[in-house]
C-alpha cells in the first residue's frame, strides 16, 4: 500500500519572505534576502537582489544582472533551462514558460507524490517576446489575480496598437508619447508595432534602453528605436516615444511637440484611472491574464486546490469556490506596487 500524497499546505509554508518550501528549504520569490530563492521572472516584486543561491531562467539571471550590478558577482546563480529538472533537498524542481516576460517561469514542485505550480505572473495573450505559457496539470495551483475582478477583460492587443497607429495617422503633426513599463511592456509594444507593419523608428526614454537591449541580446528583434534624447522636437512630429508611466507625466514630455498622451496598460480599462494620469489614449494591453483568461487557466490545470496571491483574491477565490475548487487566499507580504502590470 502506497503513502496517501502529503497535503500541499504541510510542506509549503507562508513566511514573512513568502513562499517557503519546507523540504528543499527554499523561498520562492522571497520579499527579502533569503538563503535559497527560486525566482520566477525579473519584475522587481519578485526578483529582489541579495538572495544566497538563486535558481532561475538564464533571462531572469541576465535581468537581475541588468538592475543589480553587484548581483554579477555573487556566486550561486545557477540558471535553469525551461522543462530540465533539478533536484533542491528533497524537492524536484522544474521551470516552464509563463508567458508573462522574457524568461518569465512557472515553478513546477514535486515532493511526496504532489506536485504544486507556482506560477507567478502569467498571461495567456499571444506574445513573442517571450515563451508562451504551458498549463501543467497539478494538485494545487498558486495563481496571481491581479486582474481578478470581472471587469478586466483585455481585448486583443493587436486592435489596440491598431488605435494607436490610427491615431497617428490622424494627427501626424503631434508626437505620440506611450507610458509602457521598462521590463516587457516596452519590448512588447515594440514588437507588436512591428507586427502591424509599422517600420519607422521609435524613440526611447533613456530609462527604456538598456532592457530593450538585453532582450535583442537574447534574439528578440525588436525593429529601429532611436534615443529620444537628443532628437530635435520637429523629428518627433508624427512619430511614437515611449518612456515609463512617470516620465508621460512630468517635464520631460514638454519636450515633445504637442502630445497625444498614450498608456498601455490592463489598468486603463478603468477610464477615471486613464483620466487621473492624464492619458489621452487609454491602451488595454497586459501582461497578466484578464479575469477570463485567470479562471480558465485553473480550470485547465484541473488542480482541485487553488491558492490565490497578489489582487483581487476574494473574487478569485469566490469564482474558483463556486465552481468546487478548494481555493483561498495566500497573503503574500511585500507585492503591493505590481511592476509591469
Ligand atoms: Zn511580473
Ligand atoms: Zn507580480
Amino acid at each position: 500500500m502506497t503513502a496517501a500524497p502529503l497535503p500541499p499546505s504541510s510542506w509549503l509554508r507562508v513566511t514573512a519572505s513568502g513562499l517557503f518550501c519546507v523540504p528543499g528549504a527554499f523561498h520562492v520569490d522571497p520579499t527579502r534576502p533569503a538563503e535559497r530563492a527560486i525566482i520566477t521572472h525579473g519584475h522587481a516584486d519578485h526578483a529582489r537582489p541579495g538572495h544566497g543561491s538563486v535558481l532561475a531562467t538564464a533571462e531572469t539571471l541576465a535581468i537581475m544582472r541588468h538592475r543589480y550590478p553587484d548581483e554579477a558577482d555573487r556566486p550561486g546563480r545557477m540558471p535553469l533551462s525551461f522543462g530540465q529538472s533539478v533536484a533542491v533537498g528533497d524537492v524536484a524542481v522544474k521551470l516552464v514558460p509563463a508567458g508573462h516576460i522574457l524568461g518569465s517561469a512557472q515553478v513546477v514542485l514535486e515532493f511526496g507524490g504532489c506536485r504544486v505550480v507556482v506560477s507567478g505572473d502569467y498571461k495567456r495573450q499571444p506574445d513573442p517576446t517571450c515563451s508562451p505559457f504551458e498549463p501543467v496539470p497539478c494538485d494545487a495551483f498558486v495563481s496571481e489575480a491581479t486582474f481578478g475582478l470581472p471587469v478586466f477583460r483585455h481585448p486583443d492587443a493587436r486592435a489596440e496598437i491598431a488605435r494607436l497607429l490610427a491615431s497617428l495617422r490622424r494627427f501626424p503633426d503631434r508626437a505620440h508619447l506611450v507610458g509602457v513599463y521598462g521590463l516587457g511592456k516596452c519590448q512588447r509594444v515594440l514588437h507588436l508595432l512591428r507586427d502591424a507593419g509599422y517600420d519607422e523608428p521609435v524613440y526611447l526614454h533613456g530609462a527604456l534602453i538598456g532592457l530593450t537591449d538585453l532582450y535583442r541580446a537574447h534574439g528578440i528583434e525588436l525593429g529601429p528605436t532611436e534615443p529620444a534624447l537628443g532628437a530635435s522636437r520637429d523629428a518627433l512630429r508624427g512619430k511614437i516615444v515611449l518612456a515609463p508611466p512617470s516620465a508621460a507625466a512630468e517635464r520631460w514630455s514638454r519636450r515633445l511637440p504637442d502630445p497625444v498622451v498614450a498608456m498601455a496598460s490592463g489598468w486603463m480599462r478603468v477610464r477615471q484611472r486613464a483620466r487621473q494620469r492624464g492619458v489621452e489614449l487609454p491602451l488595454i494591453i497586459s501582461d497578466h491574464a484578464d479575469w477570463d483568461e485567470l479562471n480558465a487557466t485553473i480550470d485547465e490545470v484541473a488542480a482541485p486546490e487553488v491558492w490565490i496571491t497578489h489582487g483581487a483574491e476574494e473574487a478569485m477565490v469566490h469564482a474558483a469556490g463556486s465552481r468546487g475548487i478548494r481555493a483561498r487566499a495566500l497573503s503574500l507580504l511585500g507585492r503591493e506596487g505590481e511592476e509591469g502590470e
